[in-house]
């Protein structure tokens, strides 16, 4: 599945590498912003970076198997923090809509329309794995104790089940009852 995620992957980037003289109007429309394609050279430039960061962290084929590894991990690690708007998991802080408020803190330019939506930054951090690829220094994955280890430790609790025949060694001790 990795293997098809990475020729899906490469397809798609090529076509968005071919079609970059004319993603800034794309961009624009998405932020709805001008000034995307006011500062053409310089979009073109931030767009080169977003896609060579796209192909850095696998953006495209993570999502062939993602979920999967999210859930396999979720058994064994549990997600704590909370965002301090570094910027580092938007690509590297190389992603063309990233922006950055008065304080420093980044910002999203699409955050929450239709096209942020689809993207799996949106659900950022989902597993172990997501706060490995960015480094994020806000959110950690702590070990979930195993509950059979520790809730019964070295004792065995035996499991009968309901509809098991009767065990004939106790009927007989029973009956040997006084
Ligand atoms: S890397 Fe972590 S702290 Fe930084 S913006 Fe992303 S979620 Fe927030
Ligand atoms: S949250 Fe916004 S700025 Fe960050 S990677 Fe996603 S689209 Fe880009």
């Amino acid at each position: 599945m990795h293997a098809l995620g990475r020729v899906v992957e490469t397809i798609l980037l090529s076509v968005i590498w071919i079609g970059l003289p004319v993603s800034p109007i794309f961009v624009s429309l998405l932020a709805w912003d001008r000034a995307y394609v006011r500062n053409y050279r310089q979009t073109i430039s931030r767009l080169a970076r977003t896609l060579q960061a796209m192909a850095k962290a696998e953006v495209i084929a993570r999502r062939f198997y993602s979920e999967k590894r999210a859930a396999e991990q979720g058994t064994s690690w549990k997600i704590e923090g909370e965002c301090s708007h570094c910027g580092e998991c938007c690509l590297f802080k190389a992603c063309v809509f990233l922006d950055s408020d008065e304080h420093g803190h980044s910002r999203c330019r699409i955050y929450g329309n239709w096209f942020f939506r689809q993207l799996t930054c949106a659900d950022y951090p989902i597993s172990k794995d997501d706060i490995d690829l960015y480094a994020c220094p806000s959110f950690r994955a702590e070990p979930i104790p195993q509950v059979s280890k520790v809730r019964l430790g070295r004792h065995a609790i035996p499991i009968v089940a309901r509809n098991a025949a009767p065990d004939s060694t106790v009927e007989r001790s029973a009956s040997t009852r006084p």
